[in-house]
This record gives structure tokens, sequence and C-alpha cells, in this order.
């Protein structure tokens, strides 16, 4: 039972990251769509998580990490995880190791996806989405072709709340507090590839096949 730990900022590309990674059999483990699950099965997990985000807490390691737990008891050796959006914290990478190693696996690689911030405001800020169909466009990279709206259906498009470049600061820099301590926890075993986001999707893609080869 392997695992592959993706890094990277809001904005980075994770997604295109995780396609390539996909590809390559592993499977794509998001925390948040772990939660939602578990939530709807209304497991005994799931039932303590919707209680704390209920009242607007965190969820806290134990429960993010049963889920982890669970999901790897219901898999076969063999498997292989990508996973996003977890570890969060030095704690949990600790957690990850000795769940994978009770399996017999191991970490193979961390991905860090590296993405200077004026990038990653410039990429979320001018981002534009129809209210309509949910179409993405960019102001700058991918404008709509009519001026006025959609493209697909003429409707207004809209920024997201948290598309803001205040929200984006703080996201960033959330990110950048929680991330230091893993980016070197991961750096000493020597599991971190850098990849440059600032890339096209093609590059990136071609990057990270060539250093998880
Ligand atoms: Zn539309």
């Amino acid at each position: 039972m392997n695992a592959v730990v993706l890094l990277g900022p809001p904005g980075a590309g994770k997604g295109t990251v995780a396609e390539v990674l996909v590809d390559k059999g592993y499977r794509h483990v998001s925390t948040g769509d772990l939660l939602r699950e578990q939530i709807r099965l209304q497991t005994k997990l799931g039932l303590e998580a919707k209680k704390l985000m209920d009242q607007g807490q965190f969820v806290p390691d134990e429960v993010v990490v049963g889920m982890i737990r669970s999901l790897m008891e219901s898999s076969d050796m063999s498997a292989k995880f990508l996973f996003d959006g977890f570890p969060r914290t030095q704690i949990q990478a600790e957690k990850l190791d000795e769940l994978l190693q009770s399996f017999s696996g191991k970490i193979d690689d961390v991905v860090l996806l590296e993405c200077p911030d004026e990038v990653i405001v410039e990429r979320l800020s001018g981002r534009r989405t129809c209210t309509k169909c949910g179409a993405v466009y960019h102001i700058k990279y991918n404008p709509a072709e009519r001026r006025d709206g959609c493209d697909m259906d003429g409707c207004e498009l809209m920024q997201r709340p948290d598309d803001n470049e205040a929200t984006i600061k703080n996201r960033l820099h959330v990110y950048a507090e929680q991330t230091a301590p893993l980016i070197s926890y991961y750096t000493e075993q020597g599991l971190i590839h850098p990849v440059d986001a600032t890339m096209s999707i093609g590059e990136v893609r071609s990057a990270v096949l060539e250093k998880l080869g």
C-alpha cells in the first residue's frame, strides 16, 4: 500500500497533477470528499465530524486519521493512494507514516507545487464563473469571447466570493504557515519533488511524469 502526497497552494493546479497520477493507477483521496461520504453514510466518525462542523469547529486529527484508517482497511494491499489536502500538519504526517507502515506501505513521493503568491492571486482573482452553467473563464488567460456574458448561454459571469484578493492572500498565508513544517519533514526524508507550477498544464504534466517516472 503506497502513497503520494500532493502539496500546493490553492490555485496552483493540483487537479492537473491528480489527473496524471490517477492515470498511473493512484486513487485520488480528498479528505473533504471522505468527510462528506462519512456524513452521508451517518457513520460514527461522520456524525462526530458533522457535530463539530455544525458548531463551526475544525475536525480534529483523530477524526481525519480515523477516516484514512478505515479507507485503508477497506482497500486491498496493492492500493496506491494520492493524498490531496492531507496531511495538513506534522502530527498528521507522522500518523500517516504509522498507518502506512501498519499495512507494510510507505510514501513513495511528495509532489510540491511551487507558485509565487502574485501568480496565484492573478490566477484566482481573474477567475469568472457563469451564474447559470458554471463555465469558468479568466479575464486575461481565458476570457469569454462575447463581452457581455458566458459564451455558452450569454448569462452573467461573476467572481466567486472566496476569489477576492484579500481572501486569497489569507488562504495563501494559512497554507504557507501550515505547510512549512511538512516541507521540512518530507525534505529530511528525501521525498520532496518540487514542480514549478507557473508552467503550462502540459509542462506540469510532463514534469510530474518525469519526476515520478
Ligand atoms: Zn454559462
